[in-house]
């Protein structure tokens, strides 16, 4: 995995050895000498991780790291700060600024290529979030204005996976502050289960379990789907470093040295629980956005983008064991006369009540589409010209029979709609395919403007004749 890396030290000496350690790794580096040549370099290369040096003449590290997080055109970029301070108040210092990890000089490569690769690893997934997002965006859907730092790290569900019974007050004293809600096991198996049936917004795994080993439960926590987006935080002794570097590689997030340092054990929490948040937030959108993108928002039901994607690979399927699929295109009668005469409001609640009466009075995978206008259609699989007109001519009877609830002033109207059918018959043209979807809805809106011309109200098949049922 390779990476650009921007390394920021007012002493030369200091970026030069971090460049050449990293560059050895094959990333590729970027340099700067100060706060403000690291703002500017950072614009212009746009690097996947800053390492940040705290203490620098004018501007410091601190400041620097917040004025990252404050433009939302780099805010996502990791920084990790690189110090010699050992004081335990600047490392929190430095989190609570939104860097995502500290190093301390003369810096240790395990920690140092793991951190990187670790943080690397997490933004290009964060990245393809916010470009699907961004099409969203582009599609006319909503975009988040969010960002990590805006997320609330309060009362957060998190699982801790200690046998210490010490380390487990230590770490429920010092989240209670927080109001974090904690589920505490000291079995492996028991936390792996727990991880897959409950949410959690964090997972504290201790590498120091007398019985067994924390490193398996970050691997199993990671293959399996239900758990893999929940952050892991190691809890470790200074001397399993390489354990540590270990469980970054199998995908934990981030650690901490025993003995636990309160403040630190916080900043820490609150950084994981503000980005899963923020992940939990950016994939919500998404998954909003893609509904709204192919769904009609009047009626729910899909929409005519859907109907196009979806009809070819539908019948695809079907061409396979030759099943038919069935087609029905409806269009309520005289629906203008109802929008002119009550207005536009109660027009927009009887499309909805034809959309439910539909919906409810079909299989659950029909597929039902509102082409736009008062016009529908309904296409069932493994359904012959039989079974459809049968279904047809029940929809048309539940759309007639029962008249509609509407607003103030007439409460009561009675609609009417119009159906044309069609049927696939597995027959292949002069070209030897089969029908397209197209040349289906076609044959069924033939069908429709004869149901229209012959009357309203009623169904017409085509069967290559159109013939006229009721
Ligand atoms: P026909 O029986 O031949 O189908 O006559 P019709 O009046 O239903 O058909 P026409 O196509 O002349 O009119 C359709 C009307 O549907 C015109 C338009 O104002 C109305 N319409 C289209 N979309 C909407 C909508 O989203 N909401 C409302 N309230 N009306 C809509
Ligand atoms: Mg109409
Ligand atoms: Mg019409």
């Amino acid at each position: 995995m390779s990476a650009r890396v921007l390394v920021v030290d007012d002493v030369l000496p200091n970026v030069k050895l971090l460049a050449a350690k990293l560059t050895r790794e094959y990333f590729d580096v970027v340099t700067a000498n100060s706060g403000p040549e690291a703002l500017e370099r950072i614009k212009a290369h746009q690097p996947d991780i800053v390492l940040l040096d705290v203490m620098m003449p004018g501007m410091d590290g601190f400041e620097v790291c917040e004025r990252i997080r404050a433009d939302p055109a780099i805010m996502h970029i990791p920084v990790i700060m690189v110090t010699a301070l050992s004081d335990v108040s600047d490392r929190v210092r430095g989190l609570e600024a939104g860097a995502d990890d500290f190093l301390t000089k003369p810096v240790n490569d395990v920690a140092l290529f793991a951190r990187v690769r670790s943080l690397v690893r997490l933004k290009m997934m964060m990245d393809e979030w916010r470009l699907r997002e961004s099409t969203s965006g582009q599609l006319g859907m909503l975009v988040s204005t969010d960002s990590v730092q805006n997320q609330t790290a309060e009362a957060a569900r998190v699982l801790v996976v200690e046998d210490s019974a010490i380390d487990l007050d230590k770490i429920d004293e010092t989240l209670a502050r927080d109001r974090d809600e904690l589920t505490d096991t000291d079995s492996c198996a028991a936390g792996l289960e727990l991880a897959l049936n409950e949410e959690f917004d964090l997972i504290i795994v201790s590498l120091t379990l007398m019985r067994e080993d924390g490193l398996r439960l970050c691997s199993q926590l990671r293959s399996q789907e239900r758990s893999r987006q929940i952050p892991i935080l190691l809890l470790a002794d200074e001397t399993d470093m390489d354990r540590v570097a270990k469980g970054l590689e199998l995908g934990a997030n981030d650690y901490l040295i025993k003995p636990i340092d309160r403040n630190e054990l916080l900043a820490r929490a609150r950084t994981q629980i503000r980005r899963k948040r923020y992940q939990d937030r950016l994939r919500a959108n998404y998954e909003q956005s893609l509904s709204m993108a192919l769904t009609d928002s009047l009626t729910g039901l899909f929409n005519r983008r859907y109907l196009s994607a979806h009809l070819p690979r539908l019948l695809d399927r079907s061409g396979g064991n030759a099943k038919p699929v069935s087609a029905l295109m409806f269009d309520i009668d005289h629906f203008k006369v109802v929008n002119d005469s009550w207005g536009h409001g109660v027009g927009d609640e009887v499309l909805k009540e034809v959309a439910g009466r539909a919906s409810r009075n079909l299989r659950n995978f029909d597929l039902v589409a509102r082409l736009g206008g008062e016009e529908f259609v309904v296409i069932m699989p493994d359904t012959d010209m039989t079974q459809a007109t049968l279904v047809a001519e029940r929809l048309r009877k539940r759309i007639a029979e029962t008249s509609f609830d509407v607003a103030a002033p007439v409460q009561r109207i009675d609609v009417t709609i119009s159906i044309g059918v069609a049927v696939t018959d597995g027959r292949l043209d002069e070209e030897g395919k089969p029908e397209s979807g197209e040349q289906l809805l076609r044959r069924a809106d033939m069908a429709l403007y004869q149901a229209k011309r012959s009357g309203r109200n009623r169904v017409v098949v085509d069967d290559g004749t159109i013939q006229t049922s009721n």
